[in-house]
This record gives structure tokens, sequence and C-alpha cells, in this order.
């Protein structure tokens, strides 16, 4: 599939943790902070995780000689989540120590529901030992309201709408009802947040949060991903507010290069376009 990977660029940085890098310095460069991740999730054998905890070492590594203005977001199941609980915590565990020791945010991605309860849980024992870790919190779930009750105010939390297609008993899957809960869930984190991002490229929950904000003042971010409404991340720039940019990189990119063409068909058509014009 490496044919692909030129087009694949808008959305994933490359195959190499330098190449992550390298796209954390353009997104810092244009005033973005940045948050990495290394591709990859549900992994079942542990030479799968031992690659992925090698590579995180090197971006973490990498960000403090560097000195970028950077993150890292890993998924639960990288870390060997779906294989036992406590070997997730003890990689878990090493990665917190290290960006501890340097000082680099520690982002935890939220998987399917499988994973919900295990990923709160390793969050909550990780944010006690290192306060600079947060959690993504999805606002296609039922449960969300009561999970983030439980976690205020001390949780840092990162609020999206779900990738993943949940039963219909469990979550909601129109758009109306996700907004809906996306905006209970945001005045919740307003009211009884200290400090949170809101991860959203859609206009009407972004002028929400900057209503909200200019009552309630909170350390507010907002996040995107690589790839989609740079002029929405200018303009966040530009009103002063700090905006990341999410970089994926790493050789499992096609999955993700085509949920995102999935997302908007649009992108898929254009790209089209533009291979057969080469
Ligand atoms: C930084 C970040 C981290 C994330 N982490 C997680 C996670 O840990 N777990 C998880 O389940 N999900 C995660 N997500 C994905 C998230 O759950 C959504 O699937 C994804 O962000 C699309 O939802 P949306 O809020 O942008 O709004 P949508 O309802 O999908 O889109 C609303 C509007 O936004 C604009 N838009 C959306 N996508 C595009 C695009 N590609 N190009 C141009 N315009 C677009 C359009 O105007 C669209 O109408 C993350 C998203 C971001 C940005």
């Amino acid at each position: 599939m490496d044919f692909l990977l030129p087009l694949a660029r808008q959305w994933v940085a490359g195959n190499t943790s330098d190449e992550g890098l390298r796209r954390a310095r353009v997104a810092n460069g244009r005033g973005l902070g940045a948050i990495l991740n290394f591709l990859g999730e549900h992994y079942t054998r542990r030479e799968s995780v031992e690659a992925t905890l090698r590579e995180y070492r090197a971006i973490i590594a990498g960000i403090d000689a560097h000195g970028l203005d950077a993150a890292i977001s890993i998924k639960p199941t990288q870390l060997g989540l779906g294989m036992d609980e406590d070997y997730c915590r003890e990689n878990l565990e090493e990665m917190r120590e290290r960006c501890q020791a340097q000082g680099v945010f520690l982002w935890l991605d939220m998987e399917d529901t499988p994973y919900t309860s295990a990923t709160l849980r390793i969050y909550e024992e990780t944010s006690r030992e290192y306060a600079e870790t947060g959690v993504a919190l999805q606002a296609n779930l039922h449960r969300a309201v009561d999970d983030l009750r439980a976690m205020m105010p001390n949780a840092i939390i990162r609020l999206v709408k779900g990738a993943y297609r949940e039963d219909s008993r469990i979550s909601y899957r129109r758009k109306t009802d996700i907004d809906e809960n996306y905006r209970v869930l945001m005045r919740i984190l307003f009211e009884e947040g200290r400090r949170f991002a809101l991860a959203t490229h859609d206009d009407a929950m972004i002028q929400e949060g900057l209503t909200l904000q200019e009552e309630y003042q909170r350390t507010l971010e907002f996040q995107t991903l690589m790839g989609v409404r740079d002029p929405l991340k200018r303009e966040l720039r530009t009103r002063g507010l700090r905006t990341l940019e999410y970089i994926p990189y790493g050789p499992h990119w096609f999955a993700y290069f085509t949920r995102r063409l999935r997302e908007r068909p649009r992108n898929a058509i254009l790209m089209m376009r533009s291979f057969v014009r080469s």
C-alpha cells in the first residue's frame, strides 16, 4: 500500500518517529501544539506491544531533545489492554514515568466500549501519579455524563464525539443526539471542570465552547486532527486560543487513512482526481 502513502500524507505524518517529530515541528512553527500518536490498536501479541513501547520511548526522548511543544496520545490496547489489564498498567506506568521525567503531557485515547471502564480506571491511577495526564471521553455514549460527573473536578478531559460505532442500546447514533450530548458534557466541563480540551471540527460545538469560555474563563484548548480544517486552526490561534494538532504516524497508517476518507466521501473524490492527474 506504500504507493498510497503520498495521498495519506494529508492526515498521516509518515512511517517513522522522525517523520512524526518533523511534523510536530511544522505544527509548532504554525503556532499549534502537537499530539503525537503511533498508529496501531487492539494488539494481541507482546511483540506488537513491545514495538509500540520502543516507539513511544523514542518519541518522548525526541520531544525533549528537540524542545517541541508536543504531547503523546496512546491507545490503551496498544499497550496490551486487550490482553491483560495488569500488563497494560505496567507498560503505561513506564510511559508515565518517562513523560513525567521529560515533562511531556500524556493523553489516553478512548477506544471501543469493551475498554471504556478499564481505560477510565487506569487513567485515574495514572493521573494520581502524574497530573499532566488526560483522557478522551466520547459524547456518543449514554454513560458519558455519569463518567464525567464521577471524574470532576480534577480529571483532564478531551471531549470527542466518538469514532466507534456502538450498539444503539448504549450509544446515540444520530448526529443531532450526539451533538446534544456533546453540549451537555461541554456545559458540565465549563461548570465543574478546571482544564479540558474540545476536540472537534464542528463549528456549532466550537462556537458554543467559545461562548461558554467568555463566561467561565477555564483553561481550555482546542484539538484538531492533522490535515483537517487548517483555516479553522489559524482562526483559533489568531484569537489567542491554544490549539493543538493530533499527528498520527507509523506503518499502520492505512486503516486510519481509509477512516478519514469514509468520514468525508468528498475527500475521496478530490483525492482520486489528483491521483489520476499526477
Ligand atoms: C484531537 C482529536 C482526538 C480524538 N481522539 C479520539 C478518541 O480518543 N476516541 C474517539 O473515539 N474519537 C476520537 N476523535 C475522533 C472524534 O470522536 C470524531 O470521530 C471526529 O473528530 C469527527 O467528529 P467532529 O467532532 O469533528 O464532528 P462531525 O460531526 O464528524 O463533523 C461536524 C462538522 O465538522 C466538519 N468536519 C468534520 N470532519 C471534517 C473533515 N475531515 N474535513 C473537513 N471538515 C470536517 C464539517 O463541517 C462537519 O460537518 C478525536 C478527534 C480529534 C479531533
